[in-house]
């Protein structure tokens, strides 16, 4: 399949990408957001996200289509207004619910990473990443942070304090990574 307005090649792999629906206090985000950006579409590896056009989310979006990359989006058809839907996606997918936006966002990505977000964007990160333990998902597919500026530290800080209180196996804590290199998502992809 290709886009027949500018011969875009379908992607084979999909990052499915949890973020903010603000672009926070910290202006360096949209460094690392074009960084990632770029390695997506000369990877052609399609983006998957929520379909917004405001915050982290409008700006991975951009990134990805400017450097003629794909991009899906899934919105919840309540949410098209407030989250300002994207307008130029290769694909817009209008579902009922946030539940659907997730499950269809989940079945699109091999992998799943997370830019800095809010409320959500943790909601995301903790569900998909049960889904990944309990073997909920068609694959293993493991959850990335993607750090700016140490962004995601006392996160994984947390994540630790409950893996050593024997609340989290370690296995289940290795389905979450960290890293501030867009080059290590990428490599990732050679064993999905
Ligand atoms: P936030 O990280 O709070 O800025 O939100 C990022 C994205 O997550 C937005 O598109 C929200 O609509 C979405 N979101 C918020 N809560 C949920 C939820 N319970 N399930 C799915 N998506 C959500």
């Amino acid at each position: 399949m290709s886009n027949s307005q500018n011969n875009k090649i379908y992607p084979k792999k999909w990052l499915g990408v949890f973020c903010g629906a603000y672009e926070g206090k910290d202006d360096t985000v949209h460094d690392l957001v074009e960084e990632l950006g770029k390695a997506l579409a000369r990877n052609q590896i399609g983006l998957v996200y929520g379909g917004g056009g405001i915050g982290v989310m409008g700006l991975i979006a951009d990134a990805v289509l400017e450097n003629n990359g794909w991009v899906m989006g899934v919105v919840p058809k309540n949410l098209l207004e407030t989250e300002m839907a994207h307008a130029s996606l290769d694909e817009l997918v209008i579902v009922e619910t946030m539940h659907e936006r997730k499950r269809t966002m989940y079945e699109r990505a091999d992998i799943f990473c997370a830019l800095p977000g809010g409320l959500g964007t943790l909601e995301e990160i903790f569900e998909a990443t049960t889904w990944t333990k309990l073997k909920l998902h068609e694959k293993y597919k493991e959850v990335i942070l993607l750090d700016n500026n140490g962004f995601w530290g006392e996160f994984i800080d947390l994540l630790d304090q409950i893996t050593a209180s024997g609340f989290i196996k370690p296995k289940d804590r290795a389905i979450i990574s960290r890293t501030d290199s867009v080059s290590t998502i990428i490599s990732k992809f050679e064993n999905c």
